[in-house]
């Protein structure tokens, strides 16, 4: 049996409604974005929302919107995908990593005030795999320092913590769509503020620096093409609609994972902070026992065609951050040790209870062999 990592969810809708773009002819900077952005604004109660050609270019609009940059630091994760922290480095600032929480596997909030400096300029935290950041603590933090706050969602669209559904509670936040995301658009981002000024910056970074309200030819300052074409918003548009049911069936998929794993020795399961009162499952990630030979069990359970990969190897031990940095996998511990025992099993929509069944077997087989 071959069961794959992942998969997108496309129903005829958004066939339709690709195909209903293609025939209008209006093929970029139109109605399907703006209906696109206006259901982010309805869902999540946001203020702004700004649809761009990928969660990267999500990222790196709202950092150079913050005014990040040369001589400015940023705390953040270094586990994460390394978009969330290689949005600094286009700009020039600093990223100051601060270990992991190792339950949730997101920022430790004890431990960021030790890493505040003067040049300290915000908090980049990450919803990691889809559970949300307790966004009332950072903010906690960050009023007291006086930071900004950018929360890299684009793993949670839809979570709650404690009735907060995040990316709604910072200066800035940022969702991706990539296809092995929750919801997705081939490839999209989509940025939401409540703050005027950075919500016009980004429009105008998005679209080649233009003035919001001038002519097509008026430059005010450099910016980029970030944007997000009809074709792409007119699938989004049709994924958010139906948000609510992707996200029950993901958590339905889960629970079954849940119950059959775990009865399974050597493993640890996802585990989720009570305060979530809605997670947004992106991927299922469980963590081999210490000198369990976690490579090895991959290799296996792929030769029985069983999609996995290991979910993070964490930025802070990636080639060129180690170069630039100075940083060594050590430096911080849990970071490494949770990067080196994860493996994300396949996860997806509608995959079947069968496939489950087959995904737990080999994994069993995979622990006892290995
Ligand atoms: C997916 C993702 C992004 C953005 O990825 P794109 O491929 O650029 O859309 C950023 N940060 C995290 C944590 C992600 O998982």
């Amino acid at each position: 049996m071959n069961v794959p990592l992942s998969g997108p969810d496309i129903t005829r809708a958004e066939i339709e409604a690709v195909l209903s773009v293609m025939e209008s002819t209006h093929l970029s900077i139109g109605p399907r974005v703006e209906a696109f952005e206006a259901e982010f604004i309805k869902q999540l109660g946001v203020k702004h929302a700004i649809a761009v050609n990928s969660g990267t270019s999500g990222l790196h609009c709202l950092v150079k919107a913050m005014g990040i940059g040369p001589g400015d630091e940023v705390i953040t994760t270094p586990y994460s995908f390394v978009a969330s922290t290689n949005c600094l480095l286009f700009e020039g600032a600093t990223p100051v990593f601060v270990e992991i929480d190792p339950k949730t596997f997101n920022l430790d909030l004890n431990q960021v005030e030790a890493a505040i400096t003067p040049r300290t300029k915000a908090i980049l935290p990450v919803d990691v795999f889809g559970q949300p950041m307790d966004m009332e603590a950072v903010n906690a933090i960050a009023r007291k320092h006086n930071l900004l706050v950018l929360e890299d969602s684009c793993e949670a669209l839809g979570a709650e913590y404690k009735g907060i559904k995040a990316g709604t509670h910072c200066d800035g936040a940022v969702f991706a769509f990539y296809p092995n995301k929750q919801i997705t658009t081939a490839e999209g981002g989509m940025i939401v503020t409540n703050d005027d000024r950075i919500a016009d910056l980004c429009r105008s970074y998005r679209s080649q620096g233009r003035a919001i309200t001038g002519f097509w030819l008026e430059h005010e300052r450099m910016g980029y093409n970030y944007r997000l074409s009809e074709l792409h918003a007119a699938i989004g548009e049709v994924q958010m609609h139906r948000l609510d049911e992707i996200l029950d069936m993901r958590q339905a998929v889960a629970n079954i994972y849940t119950k059959k794993l775990g009865a399974i020795e050597g493993i640890t399961l996802p585990w989720i902070h009570p305060e979530v009162n809605r997670m947004s499952w992106f991927v299922y990630v469980i963590q081999v026992a210490p000198g369990i030979d976690r490579d090895g069990v991959m290799t296996y359970l792929k030769s029985k065609g069983v999609g996995c990969r290991p979910y993070f190897t964490p930025i802070h031990v990636q080639p060129y951050i180690q170069e630039q940095f100075g940083l060594k996998a050590e430096d911080y511990p849990i970071s490494a040790d949770v990067g080196s025992r994860s493996i994300a099993l396949p996860f997806f929509n509608r995959i079947t209870e069968e496939q489950i069944d087959y995904v737990v077997a080999c994994l069993k087989e995979a622990l006892t062999v290995g």
